[in-house]
């Protein structure tokens, strides 16, 4: 395998789940693991079976269907939890048990109330554990990024040597920095004397938006493995947002030469049936996925799109499988998009006409935040039947019941 290849863990299943309001029912679980199976993600993160007989079966479900991937549990440095995340992976053709324990001198003290030799000899021992039940062992030292370095340095060399063949390092409380993050994994790698023989990981939290820029950073020091999930959902502020990952690492690989073996087509399909089953709504100006992402309503960028694409798009909406429908009409569009868009309905609009449709379509614009086709539709044929007799007053509001079942309403008008 390329030593440039990074491996995607999706938790979208797992921490994403678990942040307020994103809990799904085991059968939708399944079908977003379907999903992310199609998505081509490395991993599938499933669930923390301890914690809930529902996430103990979506785990063992999803490990008796989905084939591919491998599919990963996690578990506390506790036997009980270790037991349950192998019983729930007992059907799984690939299963990896991730466990974890904290490793920063505050969650010792303040959550554990252990010690330092006490946190080490728990990982150490369900490593071990952990290996017995399976090959595939993650571990990841929580709160890695504020843990006193040498003491992170020998509990790294220490669970390898007990076997973990994947080693995480998150950003629990997300503070860390690019640079930092970046220097934090050469030093690790360069200072644990086995670290060749794991894959180290990265685990990024959003709290200051620096997740993906921070996922990015971590695989730029070493990570070949990036821990994220779907239109960035997790806890608090969410993970690193795995098709923003995915895309940089895509529309700029003359910076970033790795590769990764996602479906870019799969993205958007991801992200709309995680919207779906979540209920939970995607911000308008999200990156890759966001209803905004690839649309256009000032006219001067309206005017470059109908011209070049390339003038104000770095990617293809079509490239991440979501409709391309750039031109939202609203106040800041110019004439060229509203005759595009009254040819694009079967319209043909110019000179005088234009003029009158653009003018009354803007006055309602004013009042309304986007423009519908009906509103379109409603408007130009208000300005043709006022013109024969010359009355000339279109009132806009009054006309969109006249031509409603015209044309079914089309793209952005939805939503995401
Ligand atoms: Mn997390």
């Amino acid at each position: 395998m390329s030593d440039q290849r990074v491996h995607v863990f999706d938790t979208t299943l797992r921490d994403g789940e678990q942040a307020p309001g994103f809990s799904l029912r085991v059968t939708e679980k399944l079908q977003l693991a379907r999903q992310l199976d199609r998505l081509g993600v490395d991993i599938i993160e499933a669930g923390f079976p301890i914690a809930s007989p529902s996430d103990a079966e979506a785990v063992r479900r999803i490990s008796q269907e989905i084939r591919r991937p491998v599919i990963a549990a996690l578990a506390r440095c506790h036997r009980a939890d270790l037991e349950k995340a192998a019983w729930s992976l007992e059907p799984a053709a690939r299963g990896r048990i991730h466990t974890f324990i904290a490793t920063s001198d505050l969650h010792l003290q303040a959550k554990l109330r252990i010690s330092r030799e006490q946190c080490l000899e728990a990982a150490v021992d369900s490593v071990r554990f952990a290996r017995q039940q399976t090959d595939d062992v993650q571990f990841s030292a929580e709160d890695a990024t504020r843990s006193d370095l040498d003491f992170l340095c020998r509990v790294v060399e220490a669970v390898i040597e007990a076997g973990a063949t994947t080693v995480n390092l998150p950003d629990t409380v997300g503070i860390a920095t690019t640079d930092e993050t970046r220097e934090f994994f050469t030093a690790i790698r360069q200072r644990v004397p086995n670290a060749d023989r794991a894959i180290f990981s990265a685990h990024c939290h959003d709290d200051l938006g620096l997740a993906v820029a921070n996922s990015i950073a971590a695989v730029q020091g070493g990570a070949r493995q990036v821990e994220c999930t779907v239109n960035g959902i997790g806890e608090r502020a969410g993970n690193a947002a795995l098709e923003e990952i995915v895309m940089a690492f895509y529309v700029r690989r003359d910076r970033f030469p790795y590769e990764v073996g996602v479906a870019h087509k799969e993205i958007y399909p991801s992200s709309e049936l995680l919207t779906r089953l979540s209920g939970q709504p995607v911000q308008v100006n999200k990156a890759i996925v966001g209803r905004n992402a690839f649309a256009h309503e000032a006219g001067i960028h309206q005017d470059g799109i109908l011209k070049d694409r390339r003038t104000y798009e770095i990617m293809r909406a079509e490239d991440v499988g979501a409709p391309w429908n750039p031109l939202v009409l609203g106040k800041h569009s110019g004439r060229h998009a509203v005759q595009k868009r009254c040819k694009d309905l079967g319209l043909e609009v110019e000179g005088a006409e234009l003029v009158e449709v653009y003018r009354a379509l803007m006055a309602i614009a004013d009042d309304r935040k986007i423009l519908t086709d009906n509103d379109v539709i409603a408007v130009v044929s208000g300005v043709r039947t006022a013109q024969p007799g010359g009355a000339g007053h279109v009132d806009p509001f009054d006309t969109p019941s006249k031509v409603a079942h015209a044309l079914p309403e089309r793209g952005y008008d939805h939503g995401v």
